[in-house]
């Protein structure tokens, strides 16, 4: 009746794109000669309800990525009441100071710190909120335009350094987008040598978050661990999402 469907249909839907998905990385696994497990698929559900967050979690997956604080906190909440508690919350949006209190509050990793004065508020708030939070040195790949965010690969040791020194962060390791318009295979091996020069600094910190619907195959070969997918998985946003 409804044009809409029900929510069986969505999810049968979410299911297929899944299995899609996960066809990809099973082959993009083997072709770069790396094992299955090395690899978390990270659902990014901006602008989707949580009712899918929640079908998303009843099929298995257990890692789902937020761009805006608030609209993360107002899907944790409906999901929390839907009984789907047992999820990690990763925010890869720009985060702007003000916002990381409710970011230190809610998510379990962020993958978007890029400035000095993040940190500080970050840690702050982590410390206020009682919480230990993972964070990643989000790395601007642009050429010569500096893109939406992302430090310097010049800037990132600093960077790195000081997360490594703040008391209730824990510097993860690395998060790239490919820039607009680059060759993602180009883009992503200058992120592994960045990811290998913090690694050298940090041993701990091993997480390479790289990868969209458009490019994981790029990102599995030069060495992601967490692919950040949305479109692949959810279906097309709507202009502007
Ligand atoms: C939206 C978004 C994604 C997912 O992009 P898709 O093309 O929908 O897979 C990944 N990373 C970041 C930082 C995003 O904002």
């Amino acid at each position: 009746m409804s044009a809409a469907g029900t929510a069986g249909d969505r999810r049968d839907e979410l299911a297929l794109r899944l299995r899609a998905v996960e066809a990809r990385v099973v082959a993009a696994c083997a072709a770069a000669g790396r094992a299955r497990d090395e690899v978390s698929l990270v659902a990014v559900t901006k602008t989707f309800p949580a009712a899918d967050v929640v079908h998303l979690g009843t099929l298995g997956l257990r890692d789902v990525a937020e761009n805006r604080a608030d609209e993360a906190y107002a899907k944790q909440e409906a999901c929390r009441i839907a009984g789907a508690v047992d999820l990690t919350w990763h925010f890869v949006g720009q985060l702007q100071t003000n916002k990381a209190g409710l970011v230190a509050q809610r998510m379990d990793v962020v993958h978007s710190v890029d400035r000095e004065k993040l940190v500080g508020a970050l840690e702050r708030a982590a410390e206020r909120a009682g919480r230990r939070l993972r964070c990643l040195v989000q790395v601007d790949l642009g050429l010569d335009d500096p893109g939406r965010g992302g430090a310097a690969p010049s800037e990132v040791p600093a960077l790195a350094a000081a997360l490594s020194a703040a008391g209730h962060l824990e510097l993860a390791g690395v998060m790239a987008v490919a820039p607009l318009g680059s060759d993602p295979d180009e883009a992503f091996a200058r992120l592994a040598t960045v990811a290998a020069a913090v690694r050298r600094d940090h041993p701990g910190a091993g997480l390479v978050s790289a990868g969209m619907s458009a490019d994981l195959e790029a990102a599995v070969a030069h060495g992601a661990t967490h692919l950040r997918v949305g479109r692949a998985l959810l279906g097309s946003r709507p202009p502007l999402g």
